[in-house]
């Protein structure tokens, strides 16, 4: 059976040339760049709550890196530096090398294409589950906060949302996808894109910036709280797949849709004066930005249906604690 240091030394040791000092000794040691400051977030994945324990380990290694990116790209950070801990059940390190290998692979292969370094971590025993914590840099001072959102801003939204609440209700089976709509939404879900290029380049764009994690109600409903503002947004002019058009306005769909989560796409604010740019900066992107809906002086969110009805949700989003 695998020890701890054969886990460590086979799977997670890789060169850092992005840190004075990567895996192997009590500490990693990183150096940011003159005039940037370090942005740091952690999320946890545990099993059974977060992904089924059978979910594909290369899958799982990419996404447990992914919505850590996200979270980089939510402040306008350039992610460089990363820790993994793992606690592993006995039977799997005993029993399942693919396991390992699988999962570092889709772990490596993401951090790579976005030059983050692996530079240490944890490894034990126990219910698996996987956090990761992300270290990035940003100028000093310019980074994106869920606090700076005012009265007259557009509020946008990257890419599209809906599609990976949709893709686990049909795995819960609380829907039935086809298979063309499971072939279009499942990967939303397995292997989310960070949108950390957009991020960065939203820097003195936006006016305030969250990633939708929790699902847009939620996660717009962390801004206006933070910046003191109310909201009001038209779900008609949110973005979706062919899939979720073809459900809505079902209200499981809806749910999906302002509530589902997962969706790792970019919320931001930011003044009308920048409609022009942010349209030019969608095309050379080559990702939809889509206006969702006005910041308000106040409190709360109002979402508007095409018809201009209010629409009420039972639940606002996803909420560890309440479910
Ligand atoms: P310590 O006992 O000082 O905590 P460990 O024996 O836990 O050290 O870890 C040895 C080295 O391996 C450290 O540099 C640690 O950061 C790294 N490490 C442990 N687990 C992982 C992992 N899953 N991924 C990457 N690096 C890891
Ligand atoms: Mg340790």
């Amino acid at each position: 059976m695998l020890s701890e240091f054969d886990i460590i030394r086979c799977y997670f040791s890789r060169p850092a040339p992005g840190a004075v000092l990567g895996v192997g000794d009590d500490a990693a040691l990183i150096k940011p760049a003159r005039g940037m400051e370090v942005a740091v977030s952690t999320d946890m994945l545990v099993a059974g709550r977060h992904f089924f324990a059978d979910a594909d380990p290369r899958k799982l290694g990419y996404k447990s890196l992914a919505v850590n990116l996200s979270d980089m790209a939510a402040m306008g950070a350039r992610p460089r530096w990363a820790t993994l801990s793992l606690a592993l059940p006995e039977p799997m390190v005993r029993t399942d090398e693919k396991w390992l290998e699988a999962f570092a692979d889709g772990f490596f292969g993401l951090a790579h294409a976005h030059q983050v370094d692996l530079v240490g971590g944890d490894t034990t025993c126990g219910p698996l589950t996987i956090s990761v914590t992300i270290l990035g840099e940003v100028a000093k001072g310019k980074a994106l906060r869920r606090s700076g959102a005012r009265p007259g801003d557009d509020i946008w939204i990257s890419g599209h949302l809906g599609d990976a609440a949709l893709a686990l209700a049909h795995e819960q089976r609380r829907i039935v996808l086809e298979p063309g709509e499971i072939m279009e939404c499942l990967p939303a879900l397995h292997t989310p894109a960070a949108r950390v290029g957009l991020g960065q380049r939203l820097i003195g764009l936006a006016a305030s910036a969250i990633d939708i994690s929790d699902g847009l109600l939620a996660d717009l409903g962390h801004i206006l709280k933070c910046s003191k503002v109310a909201a009001v947004v038209k779900m008609g002019d949110i973005r979706c797949s062919a899939s979720m058009k073809r459900h809505l306005p079902q209200p499981l769909a809806i749910e999906c849709l302002l509530a589902g989560g997962d969706d790792y796409e970019l919320c931001f604010t930011a003044p009308r004066a920048r409609r022009k740019t942010i349209e030019t900066l969608s095309l050379e992107q080559e990702i939809p930005l889509t206006r969702i809906g006005r910041i308000r002086e106040g409190g709360g969110l109002v979402v508007l249906d095409a018809a201009g009805n209010t629409i009420t949700l039972e639940t606002k989003g996803y909420d560890h604690f309440h479910v």
